[in-house]
């Protein structure tokens, strides 16, 4: 069953508003910005963006807003010989852009634009002998590119594929949890709330959350909430609009949302919001990016923010989506 209805807190009395519309404008407006040193400085993360850019669109209920033809057209140019995709047309493939082709061409209902067999050849080549996932061919481990293979394997539903270990995946995510009951980047990593999600979401996905002590890491999680109503993502940091998902997404999966105060939550997503351009910053008075614009979006959408499509916590895709791909079992 769904985590989002017996767990998901409510908002009310909310002092402003999302700006929805000009949201939407900010989003379409970034492809156009070619002249910018930005636009070309964040070259490597164009897949990604589009990934950020598109799901903010589907939870603001405006799928229509870029042009899907051309999206796909891109995504296919992006893919690579050996299956994976890299983060724009000729750049080396990585699992992250990997990932992200694959949950925006799901989205638009377009996987048939593309080779997917050979999708989950170039995710199954990336495991390494203990377990975890590899980035790339230059082999980098990380618990976030465990989770980007697992959560692709899932969406192309080939977690049956008879190459892959996935009880040392599971064993590798357990070592990487601390006795806080986070989770680190590795095993004697630091707890983040970031990883917890990575983590969390890799083990619901292969339905081994009871590997989790619920209540002890919901603690943790729920301790991130600051006196302003943001989230940090460990101990002692600043607070972040991309921790909301971070953080939440992670309560969502442990069933524990309701700990921490989503009015307070909610007033400092949208305390973050830019009135003249749209789009979100990482906190009140910083400049919006797509980045904290989609993982803001998708916060509100978590705490139920009216008017909102409802996300998916765990492949943070709108949940018809994940239903429509008969997913919804998995959490
Ligand atoms: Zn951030």
């Amino acid at each position: 069953m769904s985590v989002l209805n017996n767990s998901r807190p409510a908002v009310d009395g909310a002092t402003s508003d999302l700006l929805m519309d000009l949201h939407v404008k900010y989003i379409q407006a970034l492809d156009t910005k070619k002249n910018d040193l930005e636009y070309w400085l964040t070259e490597h993360l164009r897949v990604n963006g589009l990934y950020w850019g598109a799901t903010a669109l589907h939870i603001l209920g405006k799928p229509e807003a870029l042009d899907q033809d051309q999206i796909v057209e891109y995504l296919v140019k992006c893919q690579h010989e050996n299956g994976g995709f890299g983060g724009h047309i000729d750049h080396d493939p990585h699992i992250l852009s990997t990932l992200s082709a694959v949950q925006v061409l799901i989205t638009y209902d377009r996987l048939d634009a593309i080779n997917v067999d050979k999708v989950v050849d170039y995710i199954v080549s990336l495991q390494n002998e203990d377990g975890s996932f590899s980035g790339d061919s230059w082999g980098e481990t990380d618990t976030r590119f465990i989770f980007c293979a697992i959560n692709c394997l899932s969406l192309l539903k080939r977690l049956d594929d008879k190459r892959l270990n996935l009880k040392k995946t599971i064993d590798y995510i357990v070592q990487c949890r601390n006795f806080d009951g986070g989770f680190g980047s590795s095993p004697g990593g630091e707890s983040h709330a970031a990883q917890v999600y990575v983590c969390v979401g890799t083990l619901t996905i292969l339905n081994a959350l009871h590997h989790v002590d619920a209540d002890q890491l919901g603690w943790w999680l729920s301790e991130r909430q600051l006196k302003n109503g943001g989230l940090n993502g460990r101990p002692e940091k600043l607070e972040d609009v991309c921790y909301s998902w971070w953080v939440l997404s992670s309560l969502s999966m442990l069933k524990r949302a309701h700990w921490i105060d989503a009015n307070k939550l909610t007033q400092f997503i949208l305390e973050a919001q830019d009135s003249e351009t749209g789009g979100i910053a990482d906190r009140s008075g910083n400049i919006p990016d797509v980045f904290h614009t989609n993982f803001g979006i998708c916060g509100l959408s978590l705490l139920r923010y009216p008017g909102l499509v409802p996300v998916d916590p765990v492949y943070c895709m709108p949940r018809h989506v994940i239903q429509r791909i008969g997913l919804t079992d998995k959490h």
